[in-house]
């Protein structure tokens, strides 16, 4: 880590701002959240240096509070969950929806989780082996298209099941 000046001068008032630990707030929408956080405080009118480490704990925590507020999940909280889940960030975007690189988002703040991707995620958590049942529906899914000239055909009608009902409409018009 790079040596730090115990005493730097405040770029607002020109006083004296020493390194030190303190306890800082963050906020959003009225709402307060506090973290400990090292940075230059100015003794002269209370402004706050930060730099590298702590502009990203405060940021995260920053983030946690509008996550808190909103009603949605934390990017720490969707990290927590997909890591419980054994899934990388890509492999849980492409199962749970969102594309490859929706975790990364999720999980460094730039995207907020939508409600339904926060729900799924809230039930998974809760019951992480239900997990399978989704890596087996997308499996058999593809699966499915292809059994479809299999099933049996009754009046004209194939008979399968409603997740294969796009095929039943492709096979009727011809
Ligand atoms: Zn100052």
């Amino acid at each position: 880590m790079a040596k730090r000046a115990k005493t730097i001068r405040c770029p607002e008032c020109g006083g004296n701002a020493v390194f030190q630990t303190r306890t800082d707030t963050v906020e959003y929408k009225g709402h307060t959240a506090t973290v400990r956080v090292a940075g230059h405080w100015c003794r002269k009118c209370g402004e706050a240096v930060f730099e590298g480490d702590a502009l990203e704990k405060r940021e995260r925590a920053f983030l946690e509070l509008r996550a808190k507020v909103e009603g949605v999940l934390s990017p720490r909280h969707v990290a927590s969950i997909r890591e419980r889940l054994s899934l990388s960030q890509r492999r849980a975007g492409e199962l749970l929806g969102g594309g490859p690189r929706a975790f990364q988002k999720y999980e460094s703040g730039g995207q907020q989780v939508s409600v339904p991707m926060a729900n799924l995620l809230r039930l998974l958590e809760k019951d992480p082996s239900r997990l399978r049942e989704i890596a087996k529906e997308m499996a058999t899914g593809r699966l499915a298209r292809s059994r479809v000239s299999a099933l049996p055909v009754k009046g004209g009608r194939v008979v399968a099941r409603p997740t294969t009902a796009a095929a039943i409409t492709r096979r009727r018009a011809r």
